[in-house]
Formats: C-alpha cells, structure tokens, sequence
C-alpha cells in the first residue's frame, strides 16, 4: 500500500476526529516543537527480517541506503550542542556499510548513542563483529521483542526469531551488556501482538524480567511499551483482518491530553534514508516531511525554524497519545 493510500484509509477512520482538530482543542494550540535534542537517522531500509508489524516494511529486497555523504552531513549535526542523543533506525541498521564508521565517529562525541538492532543479524557471520563495535563505543541497544512467549513473539517477527534473539542476548550478556555496573545498556521494546493496547509498562517491565531471567538466563535494563502506530505493514494486517476501525476507535477513545503533551516529535526531528527531515519515523513512512515554513532537506537544516516548526500530523498520531502515551522510548505519562 503506498503511502497515499495509507493516509486516505487513516484519514476515512470512521468516528474519529481528526487528529489535528483534537489536538488543538485540548491542547488550545496545534502541535509544535519545543526543541531539538534527539536526531534519529534512519540510515536505510533493508532487513534480515519481515515482521508483520514493521511500520517501515522493510525487508531483504529494499535498496534504500543513507550514503556516506548524508551520514557526513548528520554527523555535523550531531556536533551541535543542542543535541544530546543520536538515535540509529532502519530496516537493520548493520546492514548499511557505512554504520560502522559513523559509530566511531559519534562515539567520539561523548553523546548518547543508540541503535536500535533486531539482534538476529547479530549471529550472522558477516554482521557478528558489531557485538564489540557496540560495546567499544557504548552504544545503547534497544531491541524488539514483542513478547516473552516464544510463539507470540515468532507469530509477529519470524519462525525461530525468538530463540535466536534470546542467543544474541547471551552474547551480549557477556560482554556486559544487561550487566549491573557496566554501563552497557540493551533495552527491550514491547508491542502488542494483535489489535489492542500495551498493558502497564512497570508491571510488564517485571514480568519480562522474571521470565527472561528465571526462563531464558538472560538479562536487560530497562522494558518500553510500544503501541502499534496504524503505519505500513501493520496498518495493511489491520485492514486484512478487519480489525481498523475497532482499533482506531480504541485509539481515539484513549486520546490522552497528557500523552499529547509528551510525544516525542516535540523534542526529534528524524532524517531519511536520503537526507528528507520528518517528525518522526512514521511521518517518513507516510512521505509527510516537515512543513509549515521548516526546510524539509538536510542540506538546508536550520535550527531556528525546525525548533519553531509546527508537527504535521495525521490520525496515526492517535498511536502516540492514547492511553499511557507511547514513543521510541515507551510510555511517556506515568
Ligand atoms: S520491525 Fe525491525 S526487524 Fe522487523 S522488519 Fe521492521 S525493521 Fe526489520
Ligand atoms: S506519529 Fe509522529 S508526528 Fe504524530 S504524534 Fe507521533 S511522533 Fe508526533
């Protein structure tokens, strides 16, 4: 489904107010940046795997690659003070040749540095020796495991998928990661297997551990509650198994001014594979780059009018403000 036809199909949500109406009756003003703190790159859209979920549809067959010059001009980005974390997406982010350099590079700067890794590529030959490049650098993993069951979470990503994230995390264990004191932090992302909301992301942050420890022997820091954003894949399964409106409805129905007040747009800007500025990584699925006035292309990046910018929005952005709220890193009210 192209992106056109993803936006149509959200748009005609039936019993939803439109999501920039609602907004600007709860909050009294559209929604608008605060700052620029979190630059999240999506250097490329090529994956190992092709889980049912996946907002980006990545897969083996995509080609899109950031190219060594679009990572040059992020990593001068990166330099601004402004900036305190760098936040590393894909597709499988290992699998652009140039990730490697541009790690050593940002783990120069002293800055939070995070990748977000699906962990099976970790075990494949060609890919295994970014175990150290992570831990030299300190890089934060945040991976996706969607449940602690097995076959929940191998019904959402992949046959063996779990059991092969389960065996990368023992590696990582041992280099650290997980471990208390060493400062090397992966962290789990949990998202709802069907069409419904995560539960409490406390309680379900010590069931995770008590399983995957007691079960599985293996160790993370800290759990983040996901809900699945109507974007891509998972907006297709939505349509396919006749589950959109109901789940749309439950989206709406959980608007949360609160949550409204926290998504995570307020304070990212999040740059394409080929140097395009979005809102976050869903508005880069939906091909809706920043507006209102802001330059919508790396090269012509200008802090003042993206820190100004109005979000451009659309009803996908019911995913962040329902319930407890959610963002790449997690619930976002208590
Ligand atoms: S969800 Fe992540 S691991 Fe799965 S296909 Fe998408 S990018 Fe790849
Ligand atoms: S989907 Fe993107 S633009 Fe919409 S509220 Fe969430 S982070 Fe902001």
């Amino acid at each position: 489904m192209d992106s056109k036809d993803q936006l149509h199909i959200l748009q005609s949500a039936p019993g939803c107010i439109p999501f920039h109406e609602r907004v600007e009756h709860s909050l009294n003003k559209p929604l608008s940046a605060d700052k620029i703190e979190i630059l999240q790159i999506n250097i490329g859209r090529r994956c190992n795997l092709t889980c049912r979920h996946c907002h980006v549809e990545a897969g083996p067959s995509r080609t899109e690659m950031m190219s060594r010059e679009t990572l040059s001009v992020c990593l001068e980005l990166a330099r601004m003070p402004c900036i305190s974390t760098v936040d590393i997406t894909g597709g499988s982010p290992e699998m652009n040749h140039h990730l490697k350099w541009f790690i050593g590079e940002v783990g120069k700067l002293g800055k939070r540095l995070i990748v977000r890794s699906n962990l099976v590529i970790l075990l494949e030959a060609e890919y295994s020796g970014f175990i150290d490049i992570f831990a030299e650098n300190r890089v934060e993993i945040v991976t996706s495991l969607p449940d602690y069951h097995e076959d929940r979470t191998d019904r959402q990503r992949g046959a063996g998928v779990f059991t092969r994230i389960i065996q990368a995390m023992r590696l990582l264990n041992k280099k650290g990661y997980g471990q208390e004191g060493s400062g090397l932090v992966i962290d789990i992302v949990h998202n709802p297997a069907g069409a419904y909301l995560p539960g409490a992301q406390n309680s379900l942050g010590v069931e995770y551990k008590q399983n995957l420890l007691n079960i599985q022997e293996v160790l993370f820091n800290t759990l983040f509650c996901i809900t699945n954003v109507p974007v891509g894949r998972y907006l297709e399964y939505l349509m396919k198994s006749g589950n959109f409106a109901d789940y749309m409805a439950d989206l709406c129905g959980a608007y949360n001014p609160l949550a409204a007040e926290n998504v995570m747009c307020k304070k990212t800007i999040s740059v394409g594979w080929d140097g395009t500025l979005y809102d976050c990584d869903f508005n880069q699925m939906l091909n809706l780059p920043v507006n209102h006035g802001a330059p919508a292309d790396i090269t012509d990046f200008d802090l003042q009018k993206l820190v100004d910018r109005k979000i451009v929005t659309g009803n996908h952005c019911y995913g962040c403000t329902a319930g407890a709220g959610s963002s790449c890193q997690g619930s976002t009210v208590n």
